[in-house]
């Protein structure tokens, strides 16, 4: 006879119903509940997440879904590292308590139609490079928090411009999660943690914390009030010169409503986009 799953096990669902019936148990327990969606490929800066989960919350959901609609028809859809058995090996090692694991049938069913976009702030920064990108995200964000009804669902702040989108999207349609932001796990090199690090080839590697350094250099000059202007396009040609190409963008943008800066005057940020052969790279510092 197989023994029943122990407490500390980690449940795998794959339907919507099974997560529910899950998540009534662990409320009718008493037990408060975070979410952290993920697309897999998991890495220590998803752990820092589910960790800073489990700091708030008894029971943590990891969902991982490959969301198609977000991905361009030109981008890493199909080639996106899909490594189940290692992310569930991560998962149990942390100690969450469930994975949901859905599919794409399962999150649209045929003759879907809805879908959320949040207008304004994608209008900027990856909004143009990306048509569609954050409609796709807000869309399975959205589902995936009306699924699993959690207390609190946690983002990393690596992915800044859609964390914002997040919080704005369940706010203005009410949707009774709180959304936290968790900070940008990095190599001792500087370079932010992401699924995608592993498509660099040696050499893209070596060059790729020029990034972090630049968006610090930028923030640091900018930090007392002057114009971003020389500085964005000092940090432009230095990353052009260590072989980014293209530079989709280098910016400084306001924190809240990611509108661009000329001069800082209060919470900003400081965010680039840009490829190294295949490989596109964002990451955004603090001013
Ligand atoms: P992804 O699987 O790339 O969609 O990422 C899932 C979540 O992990 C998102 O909220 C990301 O912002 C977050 N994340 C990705 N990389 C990092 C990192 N280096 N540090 C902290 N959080 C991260």
């Amino acid at each position: 006879m197989i023994p029943p799953p122990s407490p500390s096990a980690l449940r795998q669902l794959t339907d919507v119903p099974a997560l529910r019936a899950q998540v009534r148990a662990w409320r009718a327990a008493g037990e408060g509940v975070a979410l952290v969606p993920t697309m897999g490929a998991l890495h220590e800066g998803h752990l820092s997440l589910v960790r800073q989960a489990q700091a708030g919350s008894r029971r943590v959901v990891v969902s991982i879904f490959v969301n198609p609609t977000q991905f361009g028809p030109n981008e890493d859809f199909s080639r996106y590292p899909r490594v189940l058995e290692a992310d569930l090996a991560l998962l149990t090692e942390v100690g969450a308590d469930a994975a949901f694991l859905p599919d794409v049938a399962t999150m649209y069913p045929p003759g879907f139609a809805t879908t959320v976009t949040v207008a304004g702030l994608t209008d900027v920064l990856c909004g143009p490079v990306r048509p569609g990108h954050f409609a796709g995200v807000a869309t399975v964000v959205t589902k995936l928090l009306l699924q699993a009804l959690p207390d609190r669902a946690i983002f990393g702040e690596k992915d800044f411009q859609q964390l914002q989108v997040i919080r704005r999207a369940v706010r203005d349609l009410d949707v009774p999660v709180a959304i936290e932001g968790a900070p940008t796990l990095r190599e001792s090199d500087g370079l932010a943690l992401s699924s995608r690090n592993r498509y660099l080839s040696a050499e893209e590697r070596r060059t790729a914390p020029a990034l972090y350094a630049v968006l610090q250099g930028v923030a640091e000059a900018v930090r007392g009030g002057a114009d971003t202007a020389p500085a964005l396009a000092e940090g432009r040609a230095a990353l052009e010169a260590a072989g980014f190409a293209p530079v989709q963008y280098l910016s400084v943008n306001d924190a809240e409503s990611l509108a661009p800066l000329e001069r800082v005057a209060g919470p900003a940020r400081v965010l680039a986009a840009a490829c190294l052969g295949r490989t596109r790279l964002i990451d955004n510092v603090a001013v």
